[in-house]
């Protein structure tokens, strides 16, 4: 699934080829799973920028309406000057001098086509951004005490609380502090808190520096790069621990999804 420096990524390449006007929109014939709202307002309007939230990225028309997109598992945009052919487009718009691509092969991404109060109400859902200003060392501790018998991973994926995380960057971030990941909050010491807020700029920073993560899921950016792997990461799918390089990575399941931690470098 596409995190916030897959998603930052695919933002920041997009930005580049804005603003883009809109001549036509086409849909693929299962698109309704993915477009909540009709899309006809898009034809001859333009995008003037992109703006991320989360995982949730913000086109800005020109007439002040926002085109949502989140890419769930396996949704990216895809950038080229000749029509789009590749499997899974399903939304693919038309400019004056190319093509803006949307390809989900699973479609458990969604758009939506609102006005601002629509869109502002949307967003209001999430939490700060991780590389928002407001996402500070007091907001941190606030959102994470807010639910002191959640396991730390599980409210670090929240985000209600914290915009932008995923299970890679959970697990990550949980490492980078040295706290396991299926410890209570109530049992973390303010120390460790701050280890753990620390932790989210190194993970989030690295992350992004390198284009963005590639596993699993598929993840692409615009122009159909897979990023760099997971060859980076210190516990997510390792082997052994990168951080101590000694030590066999365990793999548990906490709230459904794959954790890893190091045994000697988390307590
Ligand atoms: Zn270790």
């Amino acid at each position: 699934m596409p995190e916030l420096p897959e998603v930052k990524t695919i933002q920041d390449q997009l930005n580049a080829i804005m603003p883009f006007r809109i001549k036509r929109c086409s849909l693929s014939r299962v698109a309704d799973s993915i477009v909540h709202t009709p899309m006809d307002h898009l034809v001859g309007r333009s995008l003037l920028r992109v703006e991320r939230k989360g995982k949730l990225l913000d086109f800005i028309l020109d007439d002040g309406h926002h085109l949502l997109s989140h890419l769930g598992m396996s949704g990216g945009w895809l950038i080229a000057s000749e029509w789009i052919t590749t499997k899974h487009t399903h939304v693919q718009f038309t400019g004056d001098s190319g093509y803006l691509g949307y390809v989900d092969p699973r479609r458990f991404g969604h758009m939506y086509l609102y006005d601002e109060p629509r869109a502002a109400a949307k967003l209001a859902e999430l939490g700060h951004d991780l590389l928002a200003p407001e996402f500070t060392a007091p907001y941190f501790k606030a959102c994470l005490l807010r639910y002191p018998l959640r396991a730390v991973k599980v409210s670090l994926l929240d985000q209600s609380l914290f915009a932008g995380t995923g299970n890679y960057i959970a697990n990550e971030i949980c490492a980078h502090a040295r706290v396991l990941p299926h410890r209570l909050v109530q049992s973390l010491s303010t120390r460790e808190i701050n280890k753990l807020y620390r932790a989210v700029s190194t993970v989030i920073n690295g992350t992004i520096t390198r284009g963005g993560v590639a596993f699993g899921g598929g993840y692409r950016d615009t122009k159909g790069d897979k990023g760099t792997g997971v060859q980076n990461l210190v516990v997510f799918y390792q082997q052994e621990c990168q951080l101590c390089k000694k030590t066999p990575v365990v793999k548990t399941v906490l709230g459904q999804r794959g954790t890893y931690h190091c045994p000697r470098c988390q307590k």
